[in-house]
């Protein structure tokens, strides 16, 4: 497309349409071909107890790095991958690589992984999470789930009852992103999750903001009431965490204490921390 401006000529690059569908195409059959071979993995970044500041666990984050593009963010090529009805595909995959690598740690660390609607309402997840469960002998107890709102999209009652079978197979649910979209309260009242976690966005504002700092407080106040625990993301300095951490936060994740992390580097990230903050009382960490 061309602009004329004073006589000047200015040529503006705007890729046609066919162009654009051109290179989405390209890069879903490049997904498809990365979910076949495996090229997507997990990395893996530390959760740390907020009263102990000891380790917890980690949540499992895809990563993808295109042969051609190099790395692609996970919003983008996990919503490209539920367009292309791929999802299903990868987060099986997915869930059981973080269960085959958790199972290679501690025992009293779990790990966390992110579920997306697709997945969660595929017809034979919950036979899948059993599967993948009983071959990788992985415990449910150490597994947990991290679930967005909009899985509240569907029906109420298709939603209470894979969350509810999930529930009883011993798998923890997490309510990920609270504050994020319109965080009802009544999700927490449908449904007795296990811990939610309080957007960045939250955490990111609250030391300058009044506001924010309210909230942040009335949700952690609030889940200590319902028995839910509470993870703050985004935690990127100390003065964020003494903050949290004074509010009665459970637990926290974010730079502070560590990047996402190939799986190679779990076992000394594990070994490193446990020589700094020795073990002290597992109970601490059930949460
Ligand atoms: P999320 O589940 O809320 O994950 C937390 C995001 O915050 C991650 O981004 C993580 O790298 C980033 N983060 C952690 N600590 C800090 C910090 O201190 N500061 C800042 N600025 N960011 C921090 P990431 O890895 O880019 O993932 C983005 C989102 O993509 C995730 O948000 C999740 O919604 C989605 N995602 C990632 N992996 C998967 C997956 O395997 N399955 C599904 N369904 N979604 C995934
Ligand atoms: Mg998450
Ligand atoms: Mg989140
Ligand atoms: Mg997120």
């Amino acid at each position: 497309e061309a602009k004329r401006h004073g006589g000047n000529t200015y040529r503006v690059f705007v890729p046609s349409y066919r162009a654009v569908a051109d290179s989405r195409r390209d890069l879903i059959r490049d997904l498809r071909e990365a979910i076949q071979t495996h090229s997507i993995t997990l990395h893996y970044q530390p959760i740390i107890n907020a009263q102990t500041r000891q380790l917890a666990g980690f949540e499992a984050l895809a990563r993808w790095t295109h042969p051609v593009l190099g790395p692609i963010p996970p919003d983008r090529f996990i919503r490209l991958a539920e367009e292309a009805g791929l999802m299903h595909d990868l987060g099986h995959a997915l869930l059981d690589e973080a269960c085959r690598t958790a199972h290679s740690w501690p025992h009293n660390l779990w790990v966390s992984v992110n579920i997306s609607v697709d997945q969660l309402y595929h017809r034979n997840f919950i036979g899948e999470v059993r599967r993948i469960l009983k071959e990788t002998s992985y415990p449910p107890r150490r597994l947990q789930l991290e679930v967005i709102e909009t899985i509240f999209m569907e029906s109420d009652a298709a939603t209470y009852s894979v969350l509810q079978e999930l529930d009883s197979l011993g798998v923890r649910i997490v309510l990920d992103d609270f504050g994020k979209g319109y965080s009802s309260l009544g999700y927490l009242r449908f449904f007795p999750f296990s811990k939610i976690k309080l957007d960045a966005s939250f955490v990111r504002d609250m030391l300058s903001d009044s506001r924010s700092a309210a909230i942040v407080s009335a949700v952690i106040a609030l889940a200590g009431d319902l028995g839910v625990a509470v993870t703050a993301e985004g935690v990127e300095t100390e003065e964020y965490f003494y903050r949290l951490s004074s509010k009665g936060c459970t637990e926290v994740q974010g730079y502070l204490f560590g990047y996402p992390m190939s799986q190679d580097k779990v076992a000394s990230f594990i070994a490193g921390h446990f020589r700094r903050v020795p073990f002290v009382n597992q109970s601490t960490l059930q949460s």
